[in-house]
């Protein structure tokens, strides 16, 4: 355990002009810190290994089960594929993330903060290298106040490229989600990537050094505004880290003196936080909940044989009960938890049924507009519309096309049927999107107006699936 008392804190508000007051968290072992460990390890490991997942779609298709192909245009999730007109199910996506992060929030205050968020696992990350390399609290501390030497000058440069190791897997790792994983690397490695895979990695790997090993806590109590709305998801049974101000007080050293708290005022709390406050002095927005000041403060009980939890991540209303000789007891369901969890099944509920009767098939079809119409030698009226067909399974397709509701109406498609037909054999191929130039002609007889509605009906030879799309052909006035 050692002393903080020479080491300035982070004031309660910190004005958005204070000059920065470096943070040397000191290291400490506990079941909050464990559970960081493994959350880490978790993380980490899919974040790294998911790009490197196979997932076979056959021949000329994407092998990469997790993928946002921006020049293909599809998102690839295993076995769904996201086509950008569904982009929606991102939006749903993001939804669900959210009011996932509420209900989180509502229960265990910050712990997506202090336990899952990429900041915290990077910058938790970066500690480790530069707790390997440089020491703990009190040496960094040292080597930092210290004149350059030979010693603090390998320690810095070792550190720093190590992290700049780590920035640049990190900044790959988030290339390989965008583009096929062991191609981006061996390009990346043989020097035949593109500017662009170079210029990318570059600026994802400086923004992890900076945000990880420089900016660190300013990122939670600066730019992050997560803390400064999540209040709004709290309540009374929301758990949070928090000093038992009426166990604690008065603190002091002395062992024998009984009208002494249980604080002894080891400021082993504020040493090992990561953002440098001291929570005795109550609840503060820069917490990010890690609860490690939690795990420090046990480590003193139990070397005291107190009682343990006098920093406690627990509810407000527990402390309260437990200040006043009560019960404390653990209350998840309530009308905030009820709510968030109703919202959470409502819309994955509405996402899984989208995606289960998701259709394979699409059409888009544009009329031309210039001209409107053609009269044709023996004065029948022809109209132009560009027809898309969105093939979205990994099978060629082939299709009939006729227009419905438009008496005598023949069609004829460029390259495909020059002559006149009553229906025309269309073919796309796998996870494509055939677009075919349709001209659609009518006898004058027939129009009623000048404006006419009609249907084109698309029928898949393979499945028999039948999908129509309303249209308007255009003629004369009458
Ligand atoms: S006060 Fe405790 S819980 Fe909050 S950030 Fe510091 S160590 Fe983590
Ligand atoms: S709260 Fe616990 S860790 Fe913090 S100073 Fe008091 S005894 Fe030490």
């Amino acid at each position: 355990m050692d002393d903080n008392s020479t080491t300035p804190h982070i004031p309660q508000t910190p004005s958005l002009y204070a000059k920065h007051v470096k943070v040397y968290p000191q290291r400490i072992a506990g079941t909050f810190r464990r559970i960081k460990w493994l959350v880490l390890g978790v993380l980490l490991g899919l974040y790294y290994v998911v790009p490197w997942i196979r997932w076979d779609r056959g021949v000329g298709n994407a092998d990469q089960a997790v993928l946002a192909d921006i020049a293909g245009r599809r998102l690839y999730f295993f076995n769904i594929e996201i086509w950008p007109q569904e982009i929606y199910y991102l939006t749903g996506l993001l939804v669900l993330g959210a009011i996932a992060l509420f209900l989180a929030t509502a229960v265990a205050g910050r712990v997506w903060c202090g336990f899952t968020c990429p900041q915290t696992v990077w910058t938790d990350l970066f500690m480790l290298v530069e707790r390997y390399i440089e020491g703990d609290r009190n040496k960094r501390m040292k080597l930092d106040n210290g004149p350059l030497t030979f010693e603090k000058a390998w320690r810095k440069l070792a550190k720093h490229a190590v992290w700049i190791f780590i920035a640049f897997a990190t900044g790959g790792a988030w290339i390989f989600y965008f583009t096929d994983a062991p191609t981006a690397l061996t390009n990346l490695l043989t020097g035949e990537g593109s500017t662009s895979l170079y210029g990318f990695t570059a600026l994802f790997a400086g923004f992890t050094y900076l945000l990880a090993g420089v900016a660190r806590e300013q990122v939670c109590t600066y730019m992050c505004p997560w803390p400064r709305f999540q209040g709004a998801m709290y309540d009374e049974d929301t758990l949070i880290v928090t000093y038992e101000t009426w166990r604690g007080e008065p603190r002091g050293k002395a062992k024998d003196d009984k009208t002494l708290g249980d604080c002894i005022d080891c400021n082993l709390c504020v040493n090992v936080c990561p953002v440098g406050i001291d929570i005795r002095q109550g609840s503060q927005f820069q917490c990010i909940g890690c609860a490690l000041c939690v795990d420090a403060c046990n480590s003193v009980m139990e070397k005291l044989d107190r009682p343990l939890n006098l920093i406690t991540y627990d509810s407000i209303i527990n402390q309260a009960a437990r200040e006043h000789g009560r019960v404390a007891k653990k209350r998840l369901i309530r009308p905030r938890t009820i709510a968030y969890v109703v919202l959470l099944s409502l819309v994955g509920g509405l996402m899984t049924y989208g995606l289960v009767s998701r259709s394979t098939l699409e059409i888009n079809v544009q009329r031309d507009r210039a001209p409107m119409f053609v009269t044709l030698s023996d004065g029948a009226i022809r109209n132009g519309y560009t027809f898309k067909i969105l093939n979205m399974i990994n099978a060629p397709r082939t299709y009939t096309l006729k227009a419905d509701n438009l008496d005598g109406a023949m069609l004829t498609v460029i390259g495909i049927a020059e002559q006149p037909v009553e229906q025309v054999t269309l073919h796309v191929g796998p996870d494509q999107v055939g677009t075919f130039h349709v001209f659609v002609r009518a006898p004058l007889s027939s129009l009623e107006d000048k404006l006419n509605d009609f249907e084109f009906k698309l029928d898949v030879l393979e499945t028999g699936e039948e999908i129509e799309y309303d249209s308007i052909f255009a003629g004369p006035d009458h």
